[in-house]
């Protein structure tokens, strides 16, 4: 299985030090919320999941998360 960055593209190959992390959504009352889980590492078994998202620095990371989430939704 290959995974690519999901913040720049670049594709994993034999990168270590790659993050892991999961979208979701939570139902607050009516309103439906997007949130994002960071695992803070990479987990080879988890990273197939349906919801997961790949990072390949902390940079990218963070570029995401403030890019679709904004600041106020941080979930660590
Ligand atoms: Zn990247």
């Amino acid at each position: 299985m290959e995974f690519l960055c999901s913040f720049c593209g670049k594709r994993r190959g034999d990168a270590k030090d790659w993050l892991l992390g999961f979208e979701g959504t939570k139902e607050k009352s009516v309103v439906m919320k997007y949130t994002i889980t960071l695992l803070g590492k990479w987990d080879e078994e988890r990273a197939s999941e349906p919801n997961a998202v790949h990072f390949c620095s902390t940079a990218c990371q963070n570029n995401y998360v403030y890019k679709n989430y904004g600041d106020d939704t941080w979930a660590a």
